[in-house]
């Protein structure tokens, strides 16, 4: 309460708490009144009493988001697939083209990402393209050439999802399903994601809190599917050196506030690839879980994302890097 709020302000508001079921507990100190309320509706607009007279301030406590919270999980959520486990004692490098544009380039990928130490192959089918013209994915028969040369190296694949039509096709072929950063607040796919049982990576927005990132998780184990890994690739800032700002602070607030793995996208992050050894480096220095990146046999010639993507060999030279930075950090990859 304000330094001289009456009693009748302080009853008033009292009163409106109790009124939502809140438990109030007052403290009286010299200058201000605290009124601590507890318990009570959770979707309690605290504006309501923000605004009434006599009121300073108000805070939330406890975080909007339950299932996410790292309160109702601790110990820390790990997503297992087949023998990767992805929250683990162990770094889980996801690697591979940002988009699948032939089975040739696909086949070679797998060996690139397989022969350096990785333990799944990314690869979009559906690309989310900020304009209408560009590359659009190859669509299902691009899926089937992952799910193949995945197989043939005894690798997981992680392939994004845009829409909530495509998910039976996605399930089929993919082991996680990506959602991407323009979709991290598509509420009605996240809702559908919510109901199948198939491990997602959930995507930081371009525009989007870490609070925004872990409602939007929310959503989906809400629905009863806990298999989130989340993924810090960058927001937009007022800087334009860098395609995005890479925000590796994010990575060690997730996993604060949240029992769910977080793994960093350099590549988007940076959208450059001699920017990318360092950030992966940072990220995984930072704790995080795991990395997505782009790598492609032939970046230059690429239908997607070419400039930040690595060449085989800055990639296989990175991957000894992470395997010593995960050691450093009491892991391994
Ligand atoms: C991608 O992974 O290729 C992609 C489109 O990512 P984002 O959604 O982060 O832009
Ligand atoms: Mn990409």
């Amino acid at each position: 309460m304000q330094q001289g709020a009456t009693e009748a302000q302080i009853e008033k508001i009292i009163a409106r708490l109790v009124e939502d079921g809140f438990d109030v507990h007052r403290s009286t100190g010299v200058i201000h009144t605290v009124l601590g309320g507890v318990g009570g509706n959770e979707n309690f607009d605290t504006a309501v009493v923000e605004l009434m007279e006599g009121v300073k301030e108000v805070h939330r406590i406890i975080s909007p988001y339950k299932l996410a919270s790292r309160g109702f999980r601790p110990a820390g959520t790990v997503v297992k697939i087949r023998d990767v486990e992805i929250g683990g004692g162990k770094v889980v490098v996801m690697a591979g083209p940002c988009s699948v544009e032939s089975r040739d380039q696909i086949e070679r990928s797998a060996d690139i990402v397989a022969d350096a130490g990785a333990s799944v192959i990314r690869g979009g089918a559906f690309k989310p393209r900020s304009s209408p013209y560009s590359f659009q994915g190859i669509g299902e028969e691009g899926l089937e050439m992952l799910r193949r040369a995945a197989d043939r190296r005894r690798l997981l694949v992680i392939s994004e999802v845009m829409d909530a039509t495509q998910i039976p096709v996605l399930s089929t072929y993919s082991d996680i399903l990506q959602i991407g950063a323009r979709n991290m607040q598509n509420f009605n796919l996240l809702r559908e994601i919510g109901k199948i049982r198939k491990p997602v990576l959930l995507k930081r927005g371009i525009a989007a809190t870490i609070e925004e990132l872990l409602l939007s998780a929310e959503y989906i184990l809400s629905g009863g599917n806990y298999e989130v890994i989340l993924c810090e690739r960058g927001i937009r800032t007022f800087e334009t050196y860098t395609r995005n700002t890479m925000d590796i602070s994010a990575i060690p607030v997730v996993h604060k506030l949240s029992h769910l793995p977080i793994v960093g996208d350099p590549s988007h992050g940076t959208g450059r690839r001699d920017l990318v050894p360092p950030m992966a480096r940072s990220a995984v220095a930072a704790g995080a879980d795991g990395l997505l990146m782009e790598v492609h046999h032939d970046p230059d010639h690429a239908l997607s994302d070419g400039a930040q993507s690595l060449y085989p060999h800055q990639y296989a030279e990175l991957m000894k890097q992470i395997k010593l930075i995960a050691q450093a950090t009491g892991r391994s990859l």
